[in-house]
């Protein structure tokens, strides 16, 4: 068997192109759902229809552009492991950045967070949007403050996670998720293309601020 260059690349490394892909999908949705902000080393993280960008930086900006089948360092072609293991680098900058961030800010609202007029308000928007509801767990979520858990084979969604001491903005994060859950049902789509956004921006345009999520806002974070 010949072995082109980009299959040499993936051969020779210990992550697949799809563990890329999906740690740029991590990455993405943890800015979401955290609203991280640009900062010294990251300064952006673009999806488009077919591709991740990533804008970063340890001494001297990368930028990477991740297709399903290459990765691009400024147009050159690089080993997936060295992308990976810099991604993995990147965002545990983020994470940590935000873990001292959120910790600050819990110490100081020194507030409570209701959740079951939280799981209220969820079967309310169900209930809006004539979906069936699925469990709502708190915990301590893998890598990002939200996860919404499908079945891989079937994309049905199965239950949704936040780890609240994670999340920021937990109204911004229900309709992130609640966006996913939607997008699942309607086009067994999990990921975060155009579908997921126009219907993500549906949701937050039609609920956010609004009456119903300001009353139950008020009384989940009280
Ligand atoms: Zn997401």
């Amino acid at each position: 068997m010949v072995l082109n260059y980009k299959k040499f690349l993936e051969k020779n490394t210990y992550h697949s192109m799809n563990d890329l892909y999906n740690l740029a999908r991590q990455i993405k949705d943890f800015t979401y759902n955290n609203d991280v902000q640009p900062t010294d080393y990251f300064k952006s993280i673009v999806e488009t229809k077919d591709e991740f960008v990533v804008n970063f930086s340890f001494n001297g900006d990368k930028i990477y552009k991740i297709k399903k089948d290459e990765v691009k360092n400024h147009d050159i072609e690089i080993s997936v492991d060295e992308a990976f293991y810099n991604l993995d680098m990147l965002f545990n900058q983020i994470q940590s950045y935000l873990h001292s961030f959120n910790i600050q800010q819990i110490d100081e609202s020194n507030g409570s967070f209701n959740k079951e007029i939280f799981i209220e308000f969820y079967h309310q928007l169900c209930k809006d949007e004539k979906v069936n509801p699925i469990p709502i767990k708190f915990k301590l979520v893998g890598r990002a403050g939200g996860c919404l858990v499908y079945d891989n084979g079937t994309k049905i969604p199965l239950h949704i996670e936040f780890d609240i001491n994670k999340v920021q903005d937990i109204e911004y994060a229900l309709y992130h998720e609640f966006a996913h859950q939607i997008c699942l049902i309607k086009y067994k789509d999990p990921g975060h293309g155009s579908k997921f956004k126009k219907e993500f921006n549906r949701i937050n345009d039609k609920y956010m601020y609004g009456d119903l999520a300001t009353n139950y806002m008020k009384k989940i974070l009280k």
